[in-house]
């Protein structure tokens, strides 16, 4: 296996590092599902995943993954975008992710949007617990186009340095737009 992972490895390893048993994490992507089936198996019995999206169609994949793997109880999916997370959960989550773009295998045009991207991490910053992360995998270029992401870059340049820690990492000789992974770290 090469070191340098791809940008979903890397969150996944900053995430794993963070989310004990026991604890909240937010899924504001559903999609297929594996980023809730991974947060389930981090949180285990006693904790709770929030898994978010705007299609049934993915929430059903989603439930489905989590059933086949035992996990249906370690989560509660919910029919409503990220924008309104806060209506749902609150506070003291240890993660929040979010993989940009639109459902693999689903209907391409309907993606995230900068405009309630930005307003979900807002709300997330809010959620989380001190030493918690926010983590964005950025898909962009084909049909997600360059739009949220070029919004989502400029928005998290002005985020307060004294409050959070904000990372970017991206890949500069791969072909095709590969994913940027954004974290963002809560410091008090
Ligand atoms: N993390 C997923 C997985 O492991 O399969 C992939 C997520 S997919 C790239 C992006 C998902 O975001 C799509 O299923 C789409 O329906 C969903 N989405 C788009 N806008 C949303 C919003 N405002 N709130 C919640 N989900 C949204």
């Amino acid at each position: 296996m090469e070191v340098i992972k791809n940008s979903l490895g890397q969150s996944h390893d900053i995430i794993r590092s963070i989310v004990k048993k026991g604890d909240s994490a937010i899924d504001a992507t559903a999609g297929n599902g594996n980023d809730t089936a991974f947060l389930a198996e981090l949180v285990g019995e006693a904790g709770m995943v929030y898994s978010f999206d705007i299609q049934s169609e993915a929430l059903q994949k989603t439930a489905a993954l989590l059933d086949k793997r035992g996990l249906s109880e370690r989560a509660t999916l919910i029919r409503d975008g990220h924008q309104n997370m806060d209506r749902y959960v609150s506070g003291d989550v240890k993660a929040v992710m979010f993989n940009l773009g639109y459902l693999p295998g689903g209907d391409h045009s309907i993606g995230t949007r900068a405009e309630t991207t930005i307003q979900a991490v807002e709300n997330g910053m809010g959620l989380i617990a001190v030493g918690g992360i926010i983590s964005v995998v950025v898909y962009y270029g084909g049909d997600s186009g360059f739009d949220e992401k070029e919004a989502f870059m400029r928005y998290i340049q002005e985020i307060d340095y004294r409050r959070f820690k904000v990372m970017k990492t991206e890949f500069v000789n791969q072909p095709n737009c590969p994913p940027i992974l954004v974290c963002i770290e809560r410091l008090k």
